[in-house]
């Protein structure tokens, strides 16, 4: 039977992170909640139905966007506005700036988060194809208690994260742009939810005019954002030029098996979009190095 609403579960709303771990412990499938823009509307068309909703809104300092040697410490719960609108990230960490931007429409960015959607891992998201780019690391708290999660090897498949029974995220370390390397991340919308069709993020760093070193990460096109190292091998050692560029671009379908097709974008217009988002987001990336 089609349903807009929830099965039955308990909401709890705990004041501090070891009684959230406690909870999401000792019940019975239970499932943090942030800004529940992802977990709602699964539950509101029973795709989830979790016994209890442990709600992570009055754990103190998990929102915070704050700098860390040579590092932003972004917490969990910092809403995709407030990313998108940190001085600190658009200094720093322009790219991450740009993508929190980029998602869904403003209620989507006031209410959902870092958190919440690196947790989720959708193939359409937006920050898991950057964090990966950027060399970012996850903060994760359970019953074992903290450890740090590398976004290389945090998104495991399709909406499936290394992230244990009952851990929460609590915070993203992301590096900050050193001088000479520069990121950029574009994107091609879902024209009615905003997630992306296809999201390329690019890293480089230029020394002497040569590309020293350069990350291409594919989104929306694969399961889980995809490195194309072809393409970024290509670069190397090369003065980064529209040339240069477009010839590294054409690399990409290389690194794209098993393209998601779908009644919006075909796994071929998908595999030919990544090409093409890949030179716009190289060509920011090097205009931002230079
Ligand atoms: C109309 C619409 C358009 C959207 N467009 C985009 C878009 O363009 N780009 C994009 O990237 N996203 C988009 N989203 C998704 C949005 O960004 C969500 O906010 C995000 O995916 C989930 O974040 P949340 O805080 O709402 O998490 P919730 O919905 O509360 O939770 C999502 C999942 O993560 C788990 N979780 C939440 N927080 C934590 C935590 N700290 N630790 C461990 N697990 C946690 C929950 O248990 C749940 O399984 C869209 C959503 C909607 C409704």
């Amino acid at each position: 039977m089609y349903t807009t609403r929830p099965a039955e579960f308990a909401y709890h709303r705990p004041a501090s992170l070891d009684e959230a771990v406690a909870l999401l412990t000792e019940l019975d499938d239970a499932r943090p909640l942030a800004g529940g823009h992802s977990l709602l509307p699964a539950m509101k068309l029973r795709l989830s139905t979790p016994s209890a909703l442990v709600d992570l809104a009055s754990i103190p300092g998990l929102a915070g966007i704050e700098r860390e040697g040579d590092a932003l410490r972004i917490g969990a719960l910092a809403t995709h506005t407030a990313v998108a609108g940190s001085d600190l990230v658009r200094a720093e960490c322009p790219a991450l700036a740009e993508a929190a931007a980029l998602i869904g429409d403003r209620q989507v960015r006031n209410r959902g988060t870092i958190g919440g959607s690196l947790a989720h891992a959708d193939p359409g998201a937006d920050y898991p194809t950057v964090v990966k780019a950027l060399g970012a690391t996850i903060t994760a708290v359970g019953r074992g208690g903290s450890r740090e999660i590398a976004a290389g090897d945090f998104f495991t498949g399709l909406f499936t994260t290394a992230l244990e029974a009952g851990e929460i995220v609590t915070s993203v370390r992301m590096p900050v742009t050193a001088a000479g390397t520069g990121a950029a991340y574009v994107k091609h919308k879902h024209p009615a939810s905003g997630y992306a069709v296809v999201g390329v993020a690019a890293a480089v760093s230029v020394e002497g005019g040569a590309c020293t070193r350069a990350i291409i990460i594919i989104g929306g096109v694969t399961g889980v954002p995809v490195a194309a190292p072809a393409a970024a091998g290509a670069l190397e050692g090369g003065p980064g030029s529209e040339e240069a560029i477009a010839a590294a671009s054409a690399k990409v379908p290389e690194a794209l098996g098993g393209a998601i097709g779908d009644t919006y974008a075909s796994a071929a217009y998908r595999t030919h979009l990544a090409g093409v988002l890949t030179r716009r987001a190289l060509a920011a990336a090097f205009e931002r190095a230079a």
